[in-house]
């Protein structure tokens, strides 16, 4: 513990930059690609979908993606060392803000050269107002690094230790945010030897792990022009832009191998570039790959340029980072930006059922004032729900009856949410309903029926009560507890097509069944 602190008041003494210090995701996308056939066969996938929607229009208008800080500190008081003010996050997430929508105060230093190239991407952040369980944050969060299991001080925390320690036990749901850690260092293990805060920070690219689609910064990067950070003033916040560009899948304009000219960051309006130039540059600067015209692009924010030697985005990677968003993280469309938590006691009824081989989910709404939208989310874990339905819900009127049907869903268990937005972008969520759908299935023999409706039920469902209707919705016959095949005598009704409604511990079921 102290061997790291007394390595990080030494390297207070020096420029950290000066060391040769950058970002370490070229070295985290080789090993992940190495260890996870799927993120290599998704990064081809990813690759694809953008080189056919890069021609297409795209959205024109504001992007806005929530942003869950989750900071670690060893103990230390608010605002001192690692453990960063709310205020200082604010100014982060400004500065990534101005530099997104190009209106950072250094803008004038990008010289006239590329000055037709820079980007406006239109695309911002916010810290998020609502949680994954619905509830109110402030985006913030502040933990002790001791509430993390396996973490020790003196430990080498290297990227993969970050991920599993870090990360993976505190990400938020993806879908939904962009989650950012603030830690002591990201340090390096060479040859059984830790180079503590070997680099500034890393990011996932997209088609990952979602269990670590994160992007980390060493806290001493966090700042923003505005307001430098207290202990290192020579970061003002672009290690942050750097990385949330990686994560908006944009490659250092070397590419992600350096020292060859024909690798790329496919994109065409950053200049080739032989490998990462460190330090301020002047315009004009050539290399290897780029040896006349304007030169390199030594002021783009994916340059390993100082923090206040990097200036500007390209109109090509804006619309990478925009075909991104559209293809791969699409549900952050739906931002949970300046959300606050909708209180409604306006939902009734909320049922889902099995009916043949597909789940019918419906809700009532009575009061629907302050909802503008309702989405339902599926999942088949309580915890990691995706958006399967989309219902425009127009306000002032009277209660409606809503549903949605779930076309032949896998066996298993089936969890179901409501998440309503409101008029005022308030959120908040219904309660988890769930349906299993057995392998087995529960079935009418013998259909058409004469005398008696048999019902063959598999053995690991219980049938409460059932109920049988007309298919005008008339209640005619009706009952408690069905054994597994037990006949149910119906010689007394017309013939006909009927239907039978089946209470069972594994949610309801309705089968359609003729009479002759
Ligand atoms: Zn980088």
């Amino acid at each position: 513990m102290l061997m790291r602190f007394l390595i990080f008041i030494t390297m207070l003494l020096f420029s950290i930059t000066a060391i040769g210090q950058h970002c370490s995701t070229d070295q985290v996308h080789a090993d992940k690609i190495e260890s996870d056939p799927t993120f290599k066969e998704n990064r081809k996938r990813i690759k694809k979908a953008l080189l056919l929607s890069r021609n297409k229009e795209q959205r024109g208008d504001t992007i806005i993606i929530p942003v869950v800080f989750h900071i670690y500190h060893n103990g230390d008081p608010l605002g001192e060392q690692e453990n960063i003010t709310d205020d200082l996050v604010q100014a982060q997430v400004e500065q990534l803000n101005k530099d997104f929508r190009r209106n950072n105060g250094d803008a004038s230093m990008t010289p006239s050269a590329f000055e037709p190239l820079a980007a406006d991407t239109d695309i911002e952040f916010c810290l998020a107002s609502v949680d994954p369980n619905g509830e109110e944050t402030t985006g913030i969060l502040r933990n002790h690094i001791n509430t993390l299991s396996g973490v020790d001080e003196s430990d080498c925390w290297t990227t993969n230790y970050i991920d599993d320690n870090f990360v993976k036990p505190t990400i938020w749901d993806r879908e939904d945010y962009l989650n950012i850690y603030s830690i002591l260092s990201v340090d390096n293990l060479e040859n059984g030897n830790c180079d503590f805060f070997a680099s500034l920070g890393y990011a996932q690219f997209p088609g990952g792990d979602a269990s670590t689609d994160a992007v980390i910064l060493s806290f001493y990067t966090i700042g923003s022009e505005v307001m430098p950070n207290p202990l290192q003033p020579q970061f003002i916040g672009r290690t942050a832009t750097h990385e949330v560009g990686h994560w908006l899948d944009l490659e250092h304009p070397w590419g992600s191998n350096p020292g060859s000219c024909n690798l790329d960051d496919d994109v065409a309006d950053t200049p080739t570039q032989l490998e990462g130039v460190f330090g301020c540059s002047s315009f004009p600067l050539f290399d290897n790959c780029t040896t006349s015209g304007d030169g390199i692009m030594y002021n783009n924010f994916m340059q390993y340029s100082d923090d206040d030697c990097m200036n500007m985005f390209t109109t090509g990677q804006r619309s990478r980072m925009r075909n991104l968003i559209s293809v791969v993280r699409p549900t952050l469309l739906v931002s949970l930006c300046q959300a606050e938590v909708l209180s409604i006691e306006s939902i009734v009824g909320f049922n889902a059922r099995l009916v043949g081989s597909d789940i019918i989910v419906d809700w009532t709404i009575e009061n629907k004032d302050d909802i503008s939208h309702v989405q339902l989310e599926h999942g088949t874990s309580i915890t990691q729900f995706s958006d399967i339905a989309y219902v425009d819900i127009e306000p002032f009127s009277s209660a409606s009856n809503y549903n949605h049907i779930h076309k032949n869903p896998s066996s298993g268990i089936h969890y179901y949410r409501l998440r309503f937005y409101g008029t005022n972008n308030k959120v908040t969520y219904s309660d988890v309903i769930s349906v299993v759908k057995s392998s087995q299935q529960i079935v009418v023999r013998a259909n058409p029926v004469y005398q008696e409706l048999e019902i063959k039920i598999p053995s690991d469902i219980i049938v409460d009560s059932y109920t049988i209707f007309d298919t005008s919705g008339r209640e005619l016959l009706g009952g408690k507890y069905l054994e597994s095949n037990q006949s149910i005598e119906v010689g007394g009704l017309n013939g006909g097509v009927y239907i039978i409604h089946l209470s069972t511990n594994r949610g309801s079921t309705l089968i359609k069944w003729v009479k002759v």
